[in-house]
């Protein structure tokens, strides 16, 4: 069942989603070689707890963190530790917060100092599929239209989709109906309508598409081991356009300075 959220909800949602953007700002501001993945989980926690929420993910099926962190190969569901990062590395960094009974989701991949070209474009491209599926997120198209956005974008730039993982509703659970897959066919899928909220997250591998779990039971790494990206905002759709509840100005103001 999806559940269609009234506009009340929808800007309950908007304020836990603000936060997270805000949140991954103080990632932004604290990501440079030499930090262990740990401490920034640290000061992600304080700084949702000292805004009034709860960390989403920190006892979300048993995962213990704040966070998901997952550097260079490793694709999402990474867990903080007492790594450090070093000059070159790409960090991907997903964040959901609990607040007023709602949930918020985003994420983003950032460059760790300088990184080279191919990792740069890397990230560019799945930023791009993240927005042309977003443009699709408009009540009349359908989930597939959003997900062969996607897909053809990353496979045109010779990339893989994983499709293993899939974006989601959210809204008072943090995973809703309907699956939001990076993959699919223009036309398919459930019809979109105003009031549903869903968060849209391409996972785009350099190499590609299969991916394995870790040992430790949450970590997804690409099995060729090359990098890759993440992205995702949580969006309302709207009639004519789209609203996007999360948003990345907070964290480049941050990357920017
Ligand atoms: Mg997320
Ligand atoms: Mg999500």
């Amino acid at each position: 069942m999806v559940y269609c959220k009234t506009d009340e909800e929808v800007e309950l949602i908007r304020e836990s989603s603000l936060l997270v953007a805000k949140t991954l700002a103080e990632v932004a501001k604290a990501i440079r070689p030499g930090i262990q993945t740990v401490d920034i989980d640290r000061l992600a926690e304080e700084y949702i707890k000292d805004h009034g929420a709860l960390p989403a993910f920190k006892g979300y099926r048993g995962f213990p963190y704040t966070l998901c962190i997952s550097l260079n190969a490793e694709v999402v569901h990474g867990m903080p530790s007492d790594r450090e990062l070093k000059e070159g590395d790409i960090l991907s960094v997903d964040c959901g917060v609990l607040k007023n009974h709602f949930y918020g989701d985003s994420a983003y991949t950032f460059p760790v100092g300088l990184i080279d070209e191919s990792k740069a474009r890397l990230l560019h491209v799945t930023r791009e599929c993240l927005m042309m599926g977003i443009a699709k997120a408009i009540e009349g198209y359908r989930i597939g239209d959003i997900s062969s956005a996607i897909q053809e974008h990353a496979e045109k730039n010779g990339y893989g989709v994983v499709r293993e993982l899939v974006g989601h509703g959210i809204g008072k659970n943090l995973h809703e109906s309907p699956e939001v897959p990076n993959y699919g066919k223009k036309g398919t899928g459930m019809k979109l309508k105003e009031g549903m909220v869903i968060a849209i997250e391409p996972m785009i591998n350099m190499g590609r598409r299969e991916v394995r779990e870790e040992k430790d039971g949450w970590t997804i790494t690409t099995k060729d081991g090359l990098p890759s990206a993440h992205y995702e905002h949580t969006v309302a759709i709207r009639k004519d356009k789209t609203d996007v509840l999360t948003t990345f100005n907070y964290i480049e103001e941050a990357l920017n300075k």
